[in-house]
């Protein structure tokens, strides 16, 4: 079927609380997602295949118009930017902060920080509104041994319960952002498909609101 529409969801955390929303909005993989290796799903509506990706590929897929709807964290949207893209609804689903985080006591008053992140461009947004001065390490992953190994003094990261912080000595500083997943959808395709991509967005708010 070639009008069939596509929505990227975002694999991992994000996933698992997605899932049982669309479930609710009658729509469900055919197979398990989690035990198969294929990418692309069909579902029980037969106008709706899944794909399952990287969130930081989801605004990519979305932004080319392959993909008309994703699901993805506004962490990644801070991040790389929402250019080419609505973001119609907040799922208020794998919530969490956006925070600084130093060693437990940091006390800073350095005229220059080096900050350790995936998040270089919020981080360094950040700390210019700030005037100060950060040195920007960007890494993929496992902030918390930056400052451990002295690579950093402070991370940028995602925080939930605060536990991987605590496991590693830090603590959290500043809150730059609360962040929860977002529907996103093509701008081209919200106008040229809004027949068929607006009743899902409605079923999706309505789920939402309802709780
Ligand atoms: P916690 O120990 O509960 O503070 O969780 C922190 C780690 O879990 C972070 O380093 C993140 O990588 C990951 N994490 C927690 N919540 C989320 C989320 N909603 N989305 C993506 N990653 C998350």
């Amino acid at each position: 079927m070639t009008d069939r529409l596509t929505l990227a969801l975002t694999k991992g955390r994000i996933l698992k609380e997605t899932l049982p929303l669309l479930a609710r909005a009658g729509i469900e993989p055919l197979e398990d997602v989690h035990s198969s290796r294929k990418l692309v799903f069909p579902t029980t509506r037969d106008d709706l295949q899944l794909i399952i990706i990287r969130g930081s590929d989801v605004p990519t897929y979305v932004r080319h118009g392959v993909a008309q709807l994703g699901v993805v964290g506004k962490d990644i949207l801070l991040e790389h930017g929402a250019e080419g893209l609505y973001e119609p609804l907040d799922l208020g689903i794998a919530r969490c902060r956006l925070m600084t985080a130093g060693p437990t006591g940091w006390r800073g008053g350095k005229a220059r920080v080096r900050v350790a992140t995936k998040f270089v461009n919020i981080a360094r947004r950040h700390f210019a509104a700030r005037g100060v001065h950060a040195e920007l390490i960007k890494l993929y992953g496992a902030m918390e041994l930056a400052p451990m190994m002295d690579l950093a003094d402070l991370i940028v990261d995602i925080v939930d319960t605060g536990n991987t912080l605590r496991a590693n000595g830090m603590e959290p500083l500043e809150e730059i952002a609360a962040i929860s997943s977002r529907l996103v959808v093509n701008k081209a395709a919200m106008r040229s498909s809004h027949r068929r991509i607006q009743p899902l967005v409605d079923q999706l708010a309505s789920l939402v609101e309802g709780g």
